[in-house]
């Protein structure tokens, strides 16, 4: 069994979807990114090749190519799924936290299970997902920006 660790954050910013586990979330804020900036997905995916020893999201999507510029993340969670398979790994289980001030996620977070169970081949209990705040500390109490951590 291996374990990998997924970490990374996104600015907020205006005039962009807030994007999480494929699903749109309603907010006057979205998060800024070369991609759609899938906080969630993307600690998703770099636990995953952490586990696997297969590098990290910026090795095998660097946000200077164009191609994935304005990508779904769940697009590139497939290719992550792929890559795990040809390198003969099964996902055990994941448990991905997101920490931000707002809005509550809760009510989406059925949706990213499914999105992220499909994309993984996996049962929606196989994927986890919890939310925090960090208590009005920090930069996502300011709404700078949200940061995802994950285990798989
Ligand atoms: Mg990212």
């Amino acid at each position: 069994m291996r374990i990998g660790h997924g970490y990374d954050v996104h600015c907020l910013t205006e005039g962009r979807a807030l994007v999480l586990g494929g699903v749109t979330v309603p907010f006057a804020l979205g998060l800024q990114g070369h991609s759609d900036a899938d906080v969630l997905t993307h600690a998703l995916m770099d636990a995953l090749l952490g586990a696997a020893g297969l590098g990290d999201i910026g090795r095998h999507f660097p946000d200077s190519d164009e191609r994935y510029r304005g990508i779904c993340s769940i697009e590139l969670l497939k290719e992550v799924a792929n890559l795990l398979q040809e390198h003969g790994y099964t996902l055990e289980n994941a448990d991905i936290t997101l920490i931000a001030q707002r809005p509550k996620i809760a009510p989406f977070i059925p949706a990213m299970r499914e999105n992220l169970a499909e994309t993984l081949h996996c049962r929606q209990g196989q994927i986890n997902i919890k939310a925090t705040t960090e208590e009005h500390l920090g930069f996502t109490a300011r709404e700078r920006g949200w940061h995802a951590t994950r285990c798989a």
